[in-house]
């Protein structure tokens, strides 16, 4: 499967040297470190933790989502994930760094500041989760974050929105609690365990009635129209002479096996070729890649001289136009998309949102399902009927 994932460059190129030790084979004293760590590892257990292996990559599925999937505020969401992957800045982490602090517990002051003992071990979380609405009594054993979110769904609530409000509760009393242990280690002066509870609380509240009944207090009560300038921004068609391709690229989670879509069309929206093809790849930027090579190469065997590709990955465009450094893995592709574009005598790249890609985009997932390449038939009604819904707002040039 590993070997699968391996990308080799249509066209020959030259080898060159690559620091191994980094993905996008630049040297870093941060990739210096990992190895040297690696290598202390290695030397201490007769095996190495890869540095390319951290610790979010083993989090389940059902965890991830719950996380990212939660009723919260977005930074609240990243919190409780760096909470999770122990990636937040307390004494114990920051110690483990070698950074020269007291890695005590500044809220009891007398224990190693970890992230289950600051959200929950400590005499103080203890109080406020207790006296909160919540009335939750800490497990005496080894209680978690992770402990919590993976044994979620066994907590006997009466609904799926009951369930979604008690978890936003929670993201924002382990908020607070990370925001009193800031304010005491940084000023000086703590907050009582009703104090923590009172900010929690109401902070929650607003939050949460502004999410469900989807009004902030101080936003006007006017119908949003759309606008003219917003069905100018759906897709375009290329200028006479030129044609469009539009790629994309679909990868489940847990999965190497994805695929890629394009579609190719003329100035007049009038499709050309559709194309989905399953692909086994380690990530979806290298799928992202994949699917502009092929769009590339399907329009190089073409003989199209006029080219514009658009892609919804931003990440890709950068590399492709700005130049910015790439993952190893993604060197041969990278190689063959520049030499291939080389080829035209017009070529551009154009990062576009994934509004505008829908078509590109539903090709991808199709070829999820597929057990190899499939060029679609034009008069495909699946095809057909999406073409159908998008010609429907986008704009084609004036002759
Ligand atoms: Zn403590």
């Amino acid at each position: 499967m590993a070997i699968r994932q391996i990308k080799l460059p249509l066209f020959p190129c030259l080898d060159k040297q690559v620091w191994g030790a980094a993905s996008k084979g630049i040297f870093s004293t941060k990739s210096t470190y990992h190895l040297l760590l690696n290598l202390r590892d290695y030397l201490a257990t007769g095996h190495a933790s890869s540095s390319n292996r951290h610790k979010w990559e083993d989090v389940p599925t059902s965890v991830w989502k719950r996380i990212w999937h939660s009723t919260t505020l977005p930074k609240i969401k990243n919190f409780l994930w760096r909470i999770y992957v122990d990636g937040i800045a307390c004494g114990d982490n920051l110690a483990r760094r070698n950074i020269s602090i007291d890695p005590g517990c500044c809220l009891c002051g007398y224990n190693l500041e970890t992230c289950d003992h600051l959200l929950f071990e400590c005499p103080f979380p203890r109080a406020v989760w207790f006296g909160s609405n919540l009335s939750f009594l800490v497990s005496n054993i080894q209680p978690s974050l992770a402990g919590l979110l993976t044994g979620w769904d066994k907590f006997p609530f009466p609904s799926k929105d009951r369930g979604k409000e008690v978890l936003c509760l929670v993201s924002f009393v382990c908020w607070h609690i990370w925001l009193a242990r800031n304010h005491i280690t940084f000023t000086g002066i703590g907050w009582s365990p009703e104090e923590v509870i009172s900010r929690a609380q109401s902070a929650f509240q607003e939050f949460w009635d502004i999410s469900t009944t989807g009004k902030g207090p101080t936003e006007p009560v006017t119908q949003h129209l759309p606008s003219t300038l917003e069905i100018a921004e759906g897709w375009q068609c290329p200028p006479t002479d030129y044609i469009k391709i539009n790629c994309d690229a679909a990868l489940p989670l847990d999965s190497t096996a994805g695929g890629l879509g394009f579609i190719a069309r003329d100035h007049n929206g009038s499709t050309l070729t559709a194309c989905s093809e399953p692909i086994f790849i380690s990530n979806a930027l290298l799928g992202e890649a994949l699917a502009v090579r092929a769009g590339l190469y399907w329009a190089n065997q073409a003989n199209i001289p006029l080219f514009i590709v658009e892609s919804d990955c931003s990440n890709l465009i950068s590399i492709l136009i700005g130049g910015n450094s790439h993952p190893l893995d993604l060197d041969g592709v990278i190689h063959d998309i520049l030499r291939l574009a080389e080829s035209f005598s017009s070529c551009s790249f154009v990062n576009i949102s994934r509004d505008v890609n829908v078509i590109a985009h539903h090709l991808a997932r199709k070829a999820l399902s597929a057990t190899s390449r499939t060029i679609w038939p034009l008069s495909n009604p699946w095809l057909l009927n999406l073409c159908n819904q998008e010609s429907l707002s986008f704009a084609c040039p004036l002759e």
